[in-house]
């Protein structure tokens, strides 16, 4: 058989191995993944916000949830965090809680295992410098590889992926858009995901414009926005 082909049928293999099936199995089977919140009381879900902090949205957000009384979880990356210490404290002083979004937000499948072990414990050991203690994890763009899991297990952190997205990073997107499917979309324990930085062009001012639209409606509707760790996971 020719040597390239070979070459490529291994490589295949240990794309399949390293990356599809974890992430298949991660994604569809696991139990420890968890994708929405188990409370039986109330009208309960849990705003998440990725890939900050960002000086340029999350002070502005933090008052928007301030305004509406709405508890949410900030999936970080840690080098975000490390340069905006001070954003980090007003994060948990508001009442909010801080969870890991690895340190620089590289895609698990584009990683070889020991980028992988680096971005865990990487990051770990910033939000742990910081004060943060932390409880869970999301990985970027909700992708796996082998050893992710293992990783959140070594590190005891739950893994949180999210049931609703208004894919509020999107260029096209608008704050009625966003704010609609919201509206719309939203039911009794979800975790939905949206973003406090990156995205495209202030995609997070979007976010923003929305959450002040739809939270008051939400709010009428009977929803609560909890924190994950109000849940029992
Ligand atoms: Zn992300």
């Amino acid at each position: 058989m020719d040597i390239i082909l070979i070459i490529l049928i291994i490589l295949s293999l240990m794309f399949m191995i390293y990356c599809i099936i974890p992430n298949l199995y991660a994604r569809n089977i696991s139990k420890t993944v968890h994708k929405t919140l188990n409370l039986s009381q109330g009208k309960n879900v849990a705003l998440t916000f990725d890939d900050g902090p960002d000086a340029r949205y999350t002070l502005n957000l933090l008052s928007v949830l301030e305004k509406y009384n709405a508890k949410a979880t900030f999936f970080v990356a840690a080098r975000n965090a490390d340069s905006n210490r001070e954003i980090i404290n007003k994060i948990i002083l508001d009442g909010h809680e801080v969870a890991l979004h690895t340190y620089k937000h590289k895609g698990m499948w584009q990683m070889f295992p020991w980028e992988t072990s680096k971005e865990f414990e990487v990051g770990l050991r910033i939000l742990e410098k910081i004060g943060v203690k932390v409880h869970y994890y999301r990985p970027p763009w909700g992708t796996f590889n082998l050893l992710t899991l293992r990783l959140c297990k070594k590190h005891n952190l739950k893994t949180v992926l999210w049931s609703k997205q208004a894919n509020d990073w999107e260029k096209n997107n608008s704050i009625d858009n966003i704010s609609n499917i919201l509206i719309e979309k939203v039911s009794k324990n979800d975790i939905v995901l949206l973003h406090d930085c990156g995205g495209a062009d202030n995609s997070p001012l979007k976010t923003i414009g929305a959450l002040e639209k739809c939270l008051p409606i939400l709010i009428d509707k009977g929803y609560k926005f909890v924190k994950i760790s109000e849940d029992v996971l």
